[in-house]
């Protein structure tokens, strides 16, 4: 399925009507296709503005966000990026549209290989995925002349800092149980960094050596759930007394907001796919109304001891119909009774061939037809609907009625 005209309307909506104005940017974000970073079954909401579940406890990160995070990067076509966090491979995707190189990192096996598969698909040949831990960043390939940190640290890992070129630009959600903030840092010598407050956000955790344990409660390996459904209690640092880790960070509270964007992220979800079902319930019935008049089940017969009516049971709105009345051979005349209801579904256009009489009695209208004791005598009334909807009509031979249902759709 081509999804170009909804991701343009994604990038509409959600990056440059919300001030995003780098067209590199914008230009890579119309290019990519989001839905392939996706898991098979979540296409259909690859294109709303809110993190989806990857796998893993992780998760791809909100179009917006990854739009703010590169405008902030100050990308240029001959750059070398450095990306922690691949996750899918969607902002490392987009990187390597607009710069020369970019270089990778995932701690998630699984991830990192599913990214480059992913890469290798689309044809995306400037970017190298290795699986390891980010916070000591590239050391082989830097310096970087940006670096885009897609997980939230506690602080700025100093490898990190240390493999920027001059000028270079760091991006990254730092912060603890307090929050998060998005953070640029720019090289502007040897140990100095220019510091730039974005704002706040709500990333998973950097899982690593200079950043979280991966006791971090926002975090598990294990559940394919979003971020905040996951890890119930937090569960004491495995290497507390004297890992191979240096640095243990006081564990901060689960983040508020998470669980709620998660929760309604599900609601919304449900809503969604409700609308949908009734949708297509509702297709599905105008299908069967158009298809069934003429079809196998748009006529009825109604038997009678006198005769039998084949009957209109779907029909459209003001189109003609007709109703075929077929009396049983008999030395008396016949009479067809119709009732006030009929005429509200119905007009009579022609009776083939014409009655011979007309009565009124009792709010009905009968019509008489001569005897013949020859054979079977066969009658059609040339009819147009009238109102659209559901109705019951009361039909009668002789002494004989049967109520008879027809939908009319408008
Ligand atoms: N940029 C990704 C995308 O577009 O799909 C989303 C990244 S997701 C929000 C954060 C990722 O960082 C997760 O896949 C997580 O496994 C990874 N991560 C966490 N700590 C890491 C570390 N120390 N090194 C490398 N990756 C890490």
């Amino acid at each position: 399925m081509d999804m170009t005209r909804i991701r343009d309307r994604m990038v509409e909506h959600h990056v440059t009507r919300r001030g995003i104005r780098d067209q590199s940017v914008i230009g890579a974000m119309r290019m990519v296709p989001r839905e392939k970073f996706v898991p098979p079954g979540s296409e259909e909401f690859a294109y709303e503005d809110a993190p989806l579940s990857i796998g893993e406890g992780q998760t791809i990160s909100q179009p917006f966000i990854v739009a703010l995070m590169l405008e902030k990067a100050n990308l240029n076509v001959g750059d070398k990026v450095l990306e922690v966090g691949t996750g899918s491979g969607y902002a490392s995707a987009l990187i390597s549209r607009i710069a020369r190189h970019v270089y990778s990192i995932e701690r998630h096996e699984k991830l990192a290989f599913q990214a480059r598969e992913r890469f290798e698909k689309l044809g995306y040949r400037n970017i190298d995925v290795r699986v390891g831990d980010g916070s000591k960043g590239w050391a082989k390939a830097a310096p970087f002349d940006a670096i885009i940190v897609s997980a939230g640290a506690p602080e700025v890992p100093t490898a990190l800092k240390e493999q920027l070129h001059l000028g270079g630009r760091l991006i990254i959600p730092v912060g603890g149980g307090e929050g998060q903030r998005l953070k640029r840092f720019t090289r502007t010598g040897a140990a100095a960094f220019e510091e730039e407050d974005l704002g706040g956000v709500l990333f998973v955790p950097l899982i690593g050596e200079d950043a979280w344990t991966a006791s971090h409660p926002m975090y598990t390996a294990t559940t394919p759930s979003l971020p905040g459904t996951i890890a119930p209690k937090p569960s004491s640092p495995p290497n507390a007394q004297g890992g191979s880790m240096e640095k243990i960070h006081k564990l901060p509270a689960l983040p508020e907001g998470v669980l709620d964007h998660s929760e309604f992220q599900q609601r919304f979800w449900a809503v969604q796919r409700i609308s949908w079902i009734v949708f297509m319930l509702l297709l599905v019935t105008c299908l069967l109304g158009l298809l069934g008049r003429g079809g196998p089940f748009s006529r009825q017969t109604l038997l009678l001891p006198d005769g039998s009516v084949d009957f209109p049971v779907i029909s459209r709105w003001n189109a003609p119909e007709d109703m075929t009345v077929t009396f049983t051979p008999s030395s008396e005349d016949r009479v067809l009774t119709i009732d006030a209801a009929f005429l509200q579904s119905f007009s009579v256009q022609g009776v083939d061939p014409p009655q011979k009489a007309t009565f009124a009695r009792d709010g009905r209208i009968g019509y008489v037809f001569p005897a013949d004791a020859s054979g079977p005598t066969q009658i059609v009334f040339r009819l147009q609907t009238q109102l659209p909807g559901p109705r019951r009509a009361l039909i009668g031979m002789g002494g004989e009625t049967r109520t008879q249902s027809t939908f009319i759709f408008p």
